[in-house]
């Protein structure tokens, strides 16, 4: 028999239509992003069970023969209701949901990338709405570390000599990196450059070893978070090497 049916822990990334108008399910999983169709028609229960950002385990028939992959059932254990009650929770849900897919499981790690999505969308669901925290920014730091493409913030991405710790960093969009004082100072063009308060270089470096959901609402200030934000986000559109149209959608 070329078939087989198998089940495994999964966190359901996005769902859509297929020209022939069945449900493609993606499912994020040790093995990766896998796509499977969900059949049954708009009420059912599959579908509603399977829907994006619900995490739990998936049951999946495969017909090798055919190439087809369908989903059988899928046990939500989580569902995060409150994410869809906030706009900014949506945009930051479907943000990392997207690069996840555009970065093809964040370099091909798919485990970690389950585990990783399931903790911001914790973070998101638990938190207090309309009040900013780091869910997001960590996960990017997260993300970007885990494909090795976090540039060293000690280390001037102009001319790579030493960056202080206590001084302001300044994040150049156009390398991607941190400049030092003097580069910083020197730069030119149309490059506008992102200060970075000590306070966001501190949190970067110290929110590495903490568990997410505590890197998450860990105290910023205003200014460092809102400059945190603009640098992370700066850094994965570019470890996506292309557009990713969740940042285009105001929701951010
Ligand atoms: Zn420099």
């Amino acid at each position: 028999m070329a078939s087989r049916s198998s089940s495994f822990p999964a966190a359901v990334l996005r769902s859509r239509e297929s020209p022939a108008g069945d449900r493609i399910v993606q499912l994020l999983c040790a093995a990766g992003i896998v796509d499977a169709f969900a059949f049954g028609g708009p009420k059912s229960k599959l579908r509603s069970l399977a829907s994006p950002w619900h995490s739990g385990t998936a049951w999946i028939y495969e017909d090798k023969a055919r190439g087809l992959v369908k989903l059988t059932d899928f046990d939500a254990d989580e569902e995060f209701p409150r994410i869809r009650t906030d706009l900014s929770a949506i945009g930051a849900a479907s943000l990392a949901a997207e690069f996840i897919m555009a970065s093809d499981a964040l370099g091909g790690d798919g485990e970690f990338s389950r585990v990783l999505f399931v903790e911001l969308l914790r973070a998101l669901d638990r938190a207090e709405h309309g009040i900013p925290d780091a869910a997001l920014p960590q996960f990017c730091l997260r993300a970007l570390r885990a494909m090795g493409v976090m540039p060293d913030a000690r280390e001037c991405a102009s001319c790579a000599g030493e960056i202080g710790p206590r001084t302001v960093h300044s994040y150049s969009r156009r390398l991607g990196g941190f400049l030092c004082e003097r580069c910083a100072f020197h730069a030119e063009g149309p490059d506008p450059l992102l200060d970075l308060p000590a306070g966001a270089m501190a949190y970067i470096a110290r929110s590495e070893a903490m568990e997410f959901g505590e890197a998450a609402r860990a105290g910023l200030s205003v200014p460092a978070l809102a400059a945190l934000r603009a640098c992370t986000l700066d850094l994965i559109a570019k470890a996506a090497h292309g557009r990713l149209r969740s940042l285009e959608s105001g929701l951010l």
